[in-house]
């Protein structure tokens, strides 16, 4: 009777164990190109399956991430649109609404509702001088968005 040892093949069980158990821990490009020739598809199907629906969701929030981006940027630049489109022109009979003196410098303020002050008689941002019209605070901020 004639026996031959070999070496035995390491069993994949901790390694699978492993892989399935903590997915998130493991790239899985770099996980599949270093399995080993001989591990089936269904003994790491977990790992898979798992990967696969990571990977889409990741997908799905970036696409959720990239439209809400989008949106945000519309409605900035509609905002810049609204802005540029009220011209103010101020010629030399052009007077204050509040003191009624003429513009000798080329600073003004303009309220959203048209009146047009020195930046002096431009006491509170929020309210129009004129009509008392209260108006919403926003932080300015210069844009240059293309
Ligand atoms: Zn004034």
């Amino acid at each position: 009777m004639m026996f031959v040892l070999t070496e035995a093949a390491p069993s994949p069980r901790p390694p699978v164990a492993l892989l399935n158990n903590n997915r998130a821990e493991f790239d899985t490009a770099k996980v599949l190109q270093m399995l080993p020739d001989n591990w089936s598809m269904q003994l790491i199907s977990q790992f898979l399956s798992s990967s696969i629906r990571k990977t889409v969701n990741g997908s799905r929030m970036l696409r959720v991430e990239h439209m809400l981006a989008r949106g945000a940027y519309l409605q900035t630049k509609q905002e810049a649109i609204e802005c540029c489109s009220n011209v103010v022109s101020l010629t030399d009979d052009s007077s204050c609404a509040v003191c009624g003196k003429g513009f000798s410098e080329p600073t003004f303020a303009r309220y959203p509702n048209g009146v047009v002050t020195h930046v002096a008689c431009a006491k509170n941002k929020s309210v129009c001088p004129v009509t008392g019209k209260l108006f919403r605070t926003v932080s300015v901020t210069t844009a240059t968005s293309k």
